[in-house]
């Protein structure tokens, strides 16, 4: 049931009080609800961040009036911020290396801000770096960094972690999300861990990435093409507290590859890779709840789906596993 809605001042109003949908439908699969996030303005969830953080910064004097921020992304927190920039009167800078996606860097550009790119072989090192030294050039120039900045994780913390509490009456057995800031995660296993300190906590990563030696794993180094989460060096991901996170669950690309297809197909969800490896961690939390592997306060699991399978077209998100770009 749609209730009304009075009309909104500004497309900022529309960041959040995202749907919570349940996925894996079928009355005798444990109880799954994943967060579509893609129904944000910018079609992803970084624009909580991108409004969150440059709100913040704006009150607090971090970010003077018409000031300008520069962030090394290649990728949604771009549009997240671009989006939060243009209303708020704040000028944006993204660094991105040369090699990534040209659909993105259009959308920031038509969204008003300025796109620096980097040498690829350069890496996203070589974007921080260029960053950092652009803001010593430019005026009032603030670099949030979204890897380092407690603001990202504060977002869910205010944000997507009560809306999900709020949709499910506070039933809420397990917390699963896939990590790349981890932002996302921490920020709603902190505000779980408040409601409930016996909520189960999973972060989900492709296999091959290496957040699972935080927690003394072992865990080999690999490629993957799963988009938006995983790490190849978690010293560079200052949010991810180990301290909040019950298991960290690997996800092959296959299998998330195959998941994509199996959520538009099956259950009319167009989302990409890193929502597919979220909802197949989320439902084998939910399986082992239901038979007693997990102690959990209650059945339900929630998880995020973080972005829409549209903005991976043309790296053939929806053709053969062999020739998917990731
Ligand atoms: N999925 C996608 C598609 C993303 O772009 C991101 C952000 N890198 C994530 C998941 C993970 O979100 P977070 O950075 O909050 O861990």
């Amino acid at each position: 049931m749609t209730t009304h809605r009075e009309p909104l001042s500004s497309v900022l109003e529309t960041v959040g009080e995202t749907p919570l949908v349940r996925v894996h439908a079928s009355p005798d699969e444990a109880p799954v609800y994943a967060k579509l996030e893609s129904f944000n303005p910018g079609a992803s969830i970084k624009d909580r961040i991108g409004k969150y953080m440059l709100e913040r910064m704006l009150e607090d004097g971090t970010l003077p009036e018409g000031g300008t921020v520069i962030e090394p992304t290649a990728g949604n927190t771009g549009i997240g911020i671009a989006v939060a920039a243009g209303q708020l009167d704040v000028e944006a800078v993204f660094v991105v290396p040369e090699r990534f996606s040209l659909e993105k860097q259009q959308l920031m550009r038509a969204l008003g801000a300025t796109v620096v790119n980097t040498p690829t072989e350069d890496g996203m090192g070589g974007a921080i770096d260029r960053a950092h030294e652009l803001a010593e050039e430019v005026d009032d120039a603030v670099v949030p960094q979204q890897f380092s900045n407690p603001l990202n994780t504060e977002a869910h913390y205010e944000t997507t972690g009560p809306e999900i509490y709020d949709a499910l009456d506070g039933e809420v057995g397990a917390i699963v999300a896939g990590c790349g800031t981890a932002g996302t995660l921490m920020g709603i296993a902190r505000y779980a861990l408040e409601q409930d300190s016996e909520t189960y906590v999973a972060a989900v990563e492709p296999a091959g990435s290496l957040y699972s030696t935080v927690l003394g794993e072992d865990a080999e180094e690999d490629p993957y093409k799963t988009e938006g989460i995983g790490t190849h060096d978690p010293t560079t991901n200052e949010l991810f507290d180990p301290e909040l996170v019950d298991e960290v669950i690997q996800i092959p690309d296959e299998n998330a590859h195959a998941e994509v297809q199996r959520l538009a197909g099956e259950e009319g969800h167009l989302v990409a890779s890193s929502a597919a490896a979220a909802s197949l961690a989320a439902r084998d939390v939910a399986e082992r709840i239901r038979d007693g592997e997990i102690d959990a306060p209650h059945d339900s699991v929630a998880t995020i789906f973080p972005d829409s399978s549209e903005r991976y077209l043309s790296k053939g998100i929806y053709g053969d596993f062999e020739s998917w770009e990731g």
